[in-house]
């Protein structure tokens, strides 16, 4: 229950009867002009049709859009994109909350809510287990299938040419609009009668939200069990403190399509194009995913922490004027960010059951033991025990749910402690 008793119902839901995607479904409703007298916030919340199933009902995306009394930047909130992660809806319903006591004139610009970005991923069972990862009809990651624009061959070189003297915010505005119109071919190509595989058709459904935002946050949770912690991109060092976690991931390889990666490679490509060309710039958009604690479950310290970090990091991107934030510990906060390439996963090197394995958040100097296995064999011989060391010094964060494992399977991951 919430502290402000049962929940409001929504004002609104904008239910498009098409399965044809569009750019935005967010529309003023009269009840949201009804409300503009009042002191709290009331977000336009819209409901938006992804999948049509085979059965004939519908899944949907639902948005919960506040805007502030003055303009500003957007930031776009989605969490659960892996169906597993759910810990981040939590922190997205404390957050509609929160919003909800604040006058309009505390939010400087517009806060975009989307929890259970998934609908198929999040509904997916095995048993007692939310896999949730893959699609299940072809096998892709959730978080590798989103559209990005330095992909589509545009020249980027030229638009930073002819840009070359223009102020950032012009820079901006129009680099913005030539992503817009790429990404507009999209539409086409899914409204075509040989149409899209449905991976395409959700991408553009997220994308959509999203594209014209500023900030754009993406909550993750390991699909076992992990610590909190943050991705962050090169360049993006010195915001990722305002989150106050303790550790994070540089990025200084891709894994590809991933919907942070997505939305801020573009401004990083442009960003470097104008490096080459001679003009420093860093345009004012940043892209983060957080990890908020184990999957299955929703962590209530990796509420808190997640929580009080967005807050954070939305006063201090001046969004939300709240007493006490930015947090006065944000300047002296110290984050340790790991170069991702610098992030190892250790997988059985045989088949049995995991023992004595290490904690969480555990310090382990190479050579250490990291865990056991127990291996059964089938060739008339006692059970053994086999000890699995530190490559080198590492900090564990991250463990697998199922210690049970078969060669080659995943057990933990570890960053390096240099
Ligand atoms: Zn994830």
């Amino acid at each position: 229950m919430s502290r402000y008793g049962v929940f409001h119902p929504p004002l609104k839901v904008n239910v498009a009867n098409t399965i044809v995607p569009q750019m935005s479904l967010v529309r003023a409703s009269p009840l949201a002009k009804l409300v503009v007298v009042s002191l709290f916030m009331i977000p336009v919340i819209s409901s938006i049709p992804v999948v049509q199933l085979a059965s004939g009902d519908r899944l949907s995306l639902q948005v919960y859009q506040f805007r502030g009394s003055v303009g500003g930047k957007k930031a776009y909130l989605q969490s659960n994109l892996h169906g597993a992660e759910i810990s981040g809806n939590a922190v997205i319903y404390e957050l509609i909350e929160y919003l909800m006591s604040l006058d309009s004139s505390q939010l400087i610009g517009e806060i975009w809510l989307l929890p259970v970005c998934n609908p198929v991923g999040v509904s997916q069972r095995s048993h007692h287990f939310s896999p949730g990862r893959y699609n299940l009809y072809d096998g892709e990651d959730w978080n590798r299938i989103f559209w990005d624009f330095e992909k589509q061959g545009e020249d980027i070189l030229a638009f930073a040419k002819s840009h070359l003297e223009l102020d950032a915010n012009t820079i901006k505005v129009n680099y913005r609009k030539e992503i817009a119109l790429s990404f507009a071919k999209q539409l086409t190509i899914i409204n075509a009668p040989s149409s899209r595989p449905y991976s395409e058709i959700y991408r553009y459904h997220l994308q959509s939200l999203c594209l014209d935002a500023d900030l754009v946050l993406d909550l993750h949770s390991s699909t076992n069990h992990a610590l909190d912690y943050i991705y962050c991109f090169s360049s993006r060092e010195e915001s990722a403190k305002a989150f106050l976690f303790d550790r994070g991931i540089l990025m200084d390889e891709y894994d590809g399509d991933a919907f942070d990666e997505a939305f801020l490679k573009p401004w990083l490509a442009l960003e470097r194009v104008f490096a080459e060309l001679g003009r420093n710039i860093v345009f004012d958009v940043e892209s983060w995913t957080l990890e908020l604690g184990s999957g299955m479950q929703i962590n209530p310290e990796s509420v808190t922490s997640g929580l009080r970090g967005i807050k954070n990091y939305l006063a201090t991107q001046g969004l939300l004027k709240i007493d006490g934030f930015p947090l006065p510990e944000t300047v002296q906060h110290q984050i340790i960010l790991t170069p991702k390439n610098s992030v190892k996963k250790y997988y059985a090197p045989g088949g049995g059951m995991i023992r004595s394995r290490v904690e969480l958040g555990s310090f382990v100097k190479q050579g250490e033991l990291l865990y056991q296995i127990l291996i059964f064999n089938k060739s008339g011989e006692f059970p053994s025990i086999v000890d699995v060391g530190a490559e080198s010094d590492v900090f564990v964060f991250d463990l697998s749910t199922n210690q049970s494992v078969n060669q080659g399977e995943y057990v933990l991951s570890v960053m390096a402690n240099s």
